[in-house]
């Protein structure tokens, strides 16, 4: 690895990283920082947690991972207020974040836990979400979904069931698995360049593509126009891609759109 100067230098913002750490989300920090690394770009990872401010000026990148409802309760009010209008400011402003499950839940208006009180969001995606009750089954297995001419892969792993509003379109369209909600094919959420997705696993370290979509963006965001990024040998990456594809289609059959009679308010 080169020891010389970094080229560019990036800050990520990782929320709640001691809460939102479901399924090696912190593993999505881990392949950014190191596809950045590769490249001569620094990343400089800060964790904010609970109490802390979000200053929009400071970062390039934004990272959410999921949480169990439990979680999101802890983290919402802190998330809304103290953060919401700093990151709903960077966001208008074109800095790249991805929000998964949980997180990505709480990046919409509202979420409905299995129990108790609504939780409302940041509502970045015009999207609500519904946990129709720890009785209802949960959306759980292997993913594959259509991604700009290609797939993501991932693993999921919900309650809760999300439902874009206009002004939001699609990550990706659900090939095997459930999504957004098992009915409408539509998994994630996208608004600017903010992503959210229910796909955990980690989902970076196996969507090389995905990654650098964001290094990309980010580097755009920071230092203006086009800063190629040099392509690196994914041949790893893309065998675990390809190996969770396969998984995710061969499981598809049995758990494919389940029926969920009577959950939705
Ligand atoms: N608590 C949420 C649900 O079950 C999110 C879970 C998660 O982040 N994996 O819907």
């Amino acid at each position: 690895m080169s020891t010389s100067e970094p080229r560019y230098r990036l800050r990520l913002a990782h929320l709640y990283p001691d809460l939102m750490n479901l399924y090696g989300d912190r593993g999505n920090v881990i392949a950014l920082r190191r596809r950045c690394v590769l490249r001569g770009i620094a990343l400089e990872v800060e964790e904010l947690g609970l109490g802390q401010p979000f200053d929009p000026e400071r970062y390039d990148l934004i990272f959410i991972g999921g949480g169990q409802d439990r979680e999101q309760r802890r983290i919402a009010a802190d998330l809304v207020e103290r953060k919401g209008a700093g990151i709903r400011a960077a966001v208008e402003a074109g800095t790249p974040a991805l929000a998964v499950c949980g997180g990505y839940q709480l990046f919409g208006r509202s979420y409905q836990p299995a129990a108790g009180e609504e939780l409302p969001g940041l509502g970045i995606f015009p999207a609500r979400t519904v946990h129709p009750g720890e009785e209802a089954p949960r959306c759980i297995g292997n993913v594959v979904a259509e991604w700009e001419g290609g797939t993501l892969v991932g693993f999921e792993n919900h309650g809760g069931r999300t439902y874009l509003e206009p002004g939001a379109r699609p990550l990706a369209r659900v090939v095997a698995g459930f999504g957004n909600n098992g009915e409408d094919g539509t998994e994630g959420a996208v608004v600017h360049h903010a992503f959210g997705t229910y796909l955990h696993g980690s989902l970076l370290p196996k969507n090389p593509a995905f990654a650098d979509r964001l290094i990309a963006l980010a580097l755009q965001h920071r230092y203006g126009a086009d800063v190629a990024l040099p392509p690196l040998d994914d041949s790893l990456e893309a065998r675990a891609h390809a190996d969770a594809a396969a998984v995710a289609l061969r499981d598809a059959r049995p758990r494919r759109r389940l029926p969920l009679p009577g959950w939705r308010r």
